[in-house]
Order: C-alpha cells, then structure tokens, then sequence
C-alpha cells in the first residue's frame, strides 16, 4: 500500500514527455481550469504542461511535489470536447497523453506563446446617422444602400462583410467623418453573427434533397454515410447542411484528404460561405495555423475547412462535422501519433453530441461494415447530379500486344478519337520518375539504394536516380559499374516515361505531367488546374494526384495505363484500395456533358476482381471482398495492430518484438512474428514487425495498455525504435 500524501487541490498534469502517466505539481493559492497551460519544472528543463485533473493525493511525497513557474493562460485554450477528443485518443492509439496534445495544437502554444487578442472591426450607426433620411441621399446610391444597412442592423455590420458587399473603405470613412456611423474592434464573441445565406446555385436533385433533410433533421449524434456516386453531388450536400447549420448561428468542421491536390474545393467553400471560411492545413504558417485554430475557437470562423490535424480544432459552437472522402489513407497519420482523423471525427461528434456525414463514392470497408451493423445510417446519391450519365469501363487485354512506352496500340487509337473529339484525356499510372528500374542488359547489376535495399527510379529529366524511399540521388551512370557495359535499360514505367510517348505520338498537344515532381511549390496544383480547365492541356498524365476529386468536365477518356500491380502485393488492404482507386480515375471522364469513357490495360482481364468491379460496380465488389476479409479474419472482422522495431542491426529490432510477443502467450489474443517488414530496410536501418490480431478490441487495449509501460523499460527497447499501430493502414 503506498502511503497517502493529503493536501490543498494539487495539479495533475498532461506534459509533454514519452511517458504515459500524468504528473503532479502544485501551485499554491492559485485555482487553475482543466485545459489551462502552465510551464513547469521537469528534470532540469521547463516544459509546457496542460492542467488535466486536481486531486489531494499527490502520486509522491508532499516534500517532493515541484511548483508550478508560471501560469500561461488561466482561460483554457482547448474546450472541453477536444479535451476529452485528446483523451480518449491517446488510450486507444496507446501514445502518450502529454505528447499527443502537443502534436495536436499549432507550434506557436507548444512554447507557450499567448494568442493575440483577435478583435473584429464592426460599424454600427450613430443617434445622428440613425436620424438621416435616406431619401436625402438619392443621388448617391451607394451611400444611401450602407446607410439603409446600418439603419437596418442597430447592432453593427461586420468590416470584411460590407467590403465583401462592395463597400470601399473610403466610403466607410466618409460615414466615420460625418458622424453617421463609428466603428468598432469587437472581440469575435461579442461581434454580431450576421449570416446571409446565399441563393443556391443549383436546385437539388431527389435523392440529394432526401440526404439532406434526414441530416438536417436528426437531433444530437448521428453518423450518416453519404454514398455518392463520383459527381454526383456530395459537396452541395455539405454545403446545404453548413449553410442550415450557419443560418442556426453554429459552425461546421468540414474534413478533406489534402486541401493542396484539389484546390477547388477550398475555392468552391469560398464562393459560398466567403468570410466564415477559415482553413487549416499544412501548408499554412505557423501564425496563419494559429490564427484560423483561434478563429475556430472563439467561433470568429463558422466553417472549419481542413486536412486531418484540423479535427483537433476546438470550436465554440459546433452543429455539424463532415469527413469528405473518408476512404482516403491520408486521415490516418502515419508517424508519431498514429490516430485515424475520420474515426475520431466519429468520436468527436458523439463527444460535442452532433452529427457528423462521412461521404465518399468508394466507402471503405470500415464504413461499410459499420453500415451493416447498423451504427451508420446510409444515405446514397446513385446518380451523377448534372444530367451526366456514369462513364462505360471496359479492360484492355494487353497480353501479347506490342507496347509503345507501356502504351497499346488500341489505347493509342482512343486517345486520338477522343481528341478528335475535342476531348480531353487523363491518363494515370501511380509511379513517378522516368523508369523504376535500371538495369545492367550485359550481367543484370541493378541500380539500388544500399541505405534502403530497394531501386533506384530513373528521373531522366533532371538526369539522375533517385531513391523513393529515402531520397537519396546521384547521377545516372553511364555504364555499368560492374561489368563497365554501356548497355544499360531503362525498365518499367513511370510518369515521365509516359508523357515523352505521348508527345511523340501527339506532337501537336502540349501534355500536363502531374506528380510530386511537377506539383512542388505552393498554390502549383492550383495553376495546373486552372490551366486544365482552360484546356491549355488536352492530354493529362499523373498519378494519385489526377484521381482526386477533381472536377474537369471536358475530361471523356480516363485511361488506367497498368492495373496489374495490385493483384499480387502483400498487404490485404491492396485489392479495396485499388478498387477504389478505378473507381475514383473513372470518376473524373464524362462529368461534363459529353460522355465518358474507361480503359483499363491488364494482362489480368479474367480477374474476379476487375470483373465484379467493372460489371457491378464498387458496392457489389466491397461486399465480395468484405466476404474474403470475413473468412481470414481479417479487419473489419478482426482488430489488429503492429508493433515496428527498427535498428542499426536486425538482431536488436528482432530481439523487441520477439519479447514483446510472449506477453500475449495464453492470451486470447494471437501474436504473429516477428518477421521483416515488408521494406526491410530503409536508410540504413532494419525493420521488423509483429502482428497482434484479437476478435474484440478490448482485450487487444488492455494487453497493449499493461505491456507499453513496462516494455519502456526494458533494455531490448533501448537498442531498436520502436511503434505500436493502431488499426494500421499501411503494412510497410
Ligand atoms: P461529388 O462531390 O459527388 O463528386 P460535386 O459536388 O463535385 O460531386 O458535383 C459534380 C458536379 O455536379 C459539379 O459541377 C456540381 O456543381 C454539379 N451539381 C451538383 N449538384 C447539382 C444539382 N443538384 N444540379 C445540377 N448540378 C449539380
Ligand atoms: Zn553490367
Ligand atoms: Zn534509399
């Protein structure tokens, strides 16, 4: 029994250390709220820590307990939900609680910075404007609209409002001299909510007018699927929901893969909801971070607009969450704190007691499996919104067929019909670089990055090869290191590799390459699309990037250049995520009013899995596939997690795994490994996983939760890096 330590109220606080405990410190005569910063001694540095609980049992002796140095917000910058959000998060993601809120917050309250005041400049009428008569004012229309708008509005105009409205500052000034109206810096709390919706652009169609009335109705938390066919309207869906959610003076969490890839979105939220708009994303300052984090906060911003870190935005008022494209790997973080944004959005949304629409035209299995169960509600968009129909897809046999740079000749023909047709054509093919292979045509040496045991990719533009997984370059040898052959071939196909073919066959067409290595740079997707829409490019040839949801409507011919890949990777999320990935580049031909058309080349044309995909579409697919899933106990069936190690030699990576793995003997949970990682090595280091599946999840915590603590301190865990995945995505 330890022995109890009784005081005054002492803090027990979450900091930033990869410890899983909290820790205990006082702070006399002081009352601090949960969620309030403090900096504190810890060993011999100061840390950042945030008030968690009080108790009057310290964890030590009363003699021990330090102070707290210095309280740096006594009103706590995190509410309450994303408290709890942050919570919950790191027991089920096993992380320590301290590190995850640290990650989860902008740079600039890691170090402890206090926010700047944010006010809001609002005009509001004066006891001698109010008196003006308007029609004093005939002659000047303008003044007399902004005096009739102040009259109206006793209680101000927002600034950026009337600007947005057309009102010059000048003119404003004019008022301020006159006497007529003064203006005012509000704190955002106190500043007048004056939502205006705009006039829908387009009337809904049946089935998007059904989805949004159930939502718009339902009361408290409610996870809806919003099954849409790719164009058929899921943005305004959402938009109808944020703006009923708005006009109810609350604010809307709206959740996309990567603002930087489908700049359009952010601009279509713009045009709609202009100034309420305030986006978080990684591609922001440090202070623009911490600006829109506070804009969220204080409810200044009523449409929270953002990748996955934007979940942890804490918000004033919140009525609705929206996690667009859920079935994108990129809301599962994939370092450090490795949480899933789209299932805590669920969480979240339980927690602030709203509803919350997770929406994609390929739902991911996890969905879809919550949807069977009954947890979600389905609501589907089966048909394109616009009078577009959904594009033909049909396999291209390219067994035996003689391939240009990859390409067939009947794929060849398409193109150019398609561009006689004044169409335009997406072709996409998921490897960057010219080549992923170099190889030696006289003894078979191939070009390998030594740090990471894997290929060098031929990037014949810049002239060099580059390693995907570590970066490393160098140039491109002339001959062969080992034998001094200059017989060296370029094999496979890349990005690039495909634009020269084209351009050798369509001379006349200038050719849009989209990948990482063309999309660098801020605001770069932005311009190509822009310019794609223009139709500066008729051909379009990328990868990832060119299936996200972008939206060019002149696009009628999507060509899959190699579908092959899949079929034969290790990791069994393979098959849904290329599924999905067919789906979503057939998803961008015919979205306009011309009709769309989908090629996909293979050597596999028998394959069940293009069959059902192309003769049934997705949702016949998953549903065959979760069979599969369901037979191997695999996830959503089972849970699992890895646990990674990796170091300078395998050995010491090997030795973690395989002690960790007799914690779970006679358990009812089922170890499997150690073995290498699928990249064994990577920059020099040696990887190695091990696989923990259980058929329920809590006893797959509880055994994780009991062993971390001590497997911290072991010194197997001081040789080797290691991580543990919760319900990961991604085997590498
Ligand atoms: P999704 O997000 O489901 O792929 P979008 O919201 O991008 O679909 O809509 C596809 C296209 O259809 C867009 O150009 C959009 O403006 C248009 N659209 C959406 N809803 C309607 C509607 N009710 N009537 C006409 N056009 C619509
Ligand atoms: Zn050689
Ligand atoms: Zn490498």
């Amino acid at each position: 029994m330890s022995e109890r330590h009784t005081s005054d109220t002492i803090y027990r606080l979450a900091v930033p250390v990869p410890l899983r405990r909290l820790f205990d410190y006082r702070a006399p005569g002081l009352s601090l709220p949960r969620g309030a910063r403090v900096r504190v001694p810890f060993g011999s540095r100061e840390l950042i820590g945030v008030v968690w609980q009080t108790t009057t049992e310290a964890s030590v002796a009363l003699d021990k307990l330090q102070s707290i140095t210095e309280v740096v917000d006594f009103e706590p910058q995190i509410s309450e939900s994303v408290l709890q959000l942050a919570e919950f998060a790191a027991s089920y993601y096993q992380y320590p609680l301290g590190e995850a809120l640290t990650v989860t917050v902008p740079t600039a309250m890691r170090s402890g910075a206090q926010p700047k005041e944010a006010t809001i400049a609002v005009w509001q009428i004066t006891e001698e404007g109010a008196h003006v008569a308007l029609d004093t004012l005939n002659r000047a229309p303008r003044q007399r609209q902004l005096l009739q708008r102040l009259q109206q509005q006793a209680d101000g105009l927002i600034q950026a409002e009337l600007q947005e409205e057309g009102f010059s500052t000048t003119l404003l000034r004019q008022f301020e001299k006159k006497r007529w109206a003064q203006k005012r810096a509000l704190a955002p709390e106190n500043a007048p909510v004056s939502y205006q919706s705009l006039a829908s652009p387009v009337s809904l169609t049946p089935a998007q007018q059904a989805a949004v009335s159930q939502i718009t109705q339902s009361q408290g938390f409610q996870c809806y699927v919003l099954a849409g066919v790719t164009g058929s309207g899921k943005t305004e869906v959402y938009m109808r929901l944020i703006d009923a959610c708005l006009q109810k003076g609350q604010q809307a969490l709206v959740l996309v893969p990567e603002i930087g890839l489908t700049p359009q979105t952010e601009s279509r939220f713009r045009a709609r909801f202009g100034e309420h708009v305030a986006v978080i994303h990684s591609g922001l300052s440090d202070k623009q971070r911490w600006q829109s984090w506070q804009a969220a906060r204080t409810g200044e911003a009523s449409v929270i607009l953002g990748t996955r870190s934007a979940l942890w935005a804490s918000l004033k008022n919140p009525g609705l969450i929206v996690v667009d494209e859920e079935h994108d790997v990129s809301f599962k973080q994939q370092d450090g704190f490795r949480y899933h944004a789209r299932d805590l959005a669920v969480r979240r949304a339980q927690i602030e007691y709203v509803p919350v629409v997770l929406g994609s035209a390929t739902s991911s299995f996890e969905t879809l499996r919550n949807v069977s169960l009954g947890r979600y509600q389905s609501l589907s968009l089966p048909e394109r919104a616009n009078d577009a129909s959904m594009p033909a897809m049909r396999c291209l046999d390219i067994r035996n067929a003689v391939l240009d740079e990859g390409l067939s000749g009947t794929l060849i023909e398409r193109i150019s019909e398609h561009l006689q047709q004044d169409g335009q054509v997406l072709l996409f093919l998921n490897r960057r670089g010219f080549a992923p292979t170099l190889m030696c045509h006289s003894c078979g040496w191939l070009a390998e990055c030594q740090r990471c045991e894997a290929h060098y990719t031929t990037h014949r533009q810049i002239r060099r090869l580059r390693c995907h997984h570590c970066g490393s370059e160098r140039p491109i040898p002339v001959r062969c290191p080992h034998c001094k052959s200059d017989q060296l071939l370029s094999l496979g196909q890349g990005t690039e590799r495909i634009e020269e073919a084209l351009k050798r066959h369509f001379p006349q067409e200038k050719v849009a390459r989209i990948d990482r290595d063309t999309t660098r740079g801020r605001d770069a997707m932005q311009r190509w699309s822009e310019a794609i829409k223009r139709g500066e490019y008729r051909l379009l040839v990328g990868t990832q990037m060119l299936a996200k949801g972008h939206d060019f409507p002149n696009v009628t011919l999507a060509a899959l250049v190699d579908v092959d890949g899949a079929f034969f990777a290790t990791d069994f999320r393979a098959p849904e995520r290329m599924a999905q990935l067919i789906t979503q580049v057939a998803g961008r031909a015919g979205r306009g009013s011309k009709a769309g058309e989908v090629v996909l080349q293979t050597r596999q044309p028998a394959h069940p899995l293009l069959n059902v995909l192309l003769g049934l579409g997705y949702d016949a697919y998953a549903k065959a596939e979760l069979k599969e899933r369901e037979t191997h106990g695999l996830p959503p069936f089972q849970s699992i997690t890895l646990m990674r190690a990796e170091a300078g030699k395998a050995e010491q990576a090997f030795a973690l795994l395989q002690k960790a793995a007799l914690h779970f003997r006679g358990s009812e949970i089922v170890a499997m490994g150690p073995v290498a990682a699928p990249a064994a090595k990577r920059q020099g280091r040696y990887r190695a996983q091990l696989w923990l599946e259980a058929a329920q999840r809590g006893p797959l915590q509880q055994a994780l939760t009991s062993l971390l603590p001590e497997l911290e301190n072991w010194p197997e865990a001081r040789r080797a890096r290691w991580s543990v995945d919760i319900d990961p995505q991604e085997m590498v």
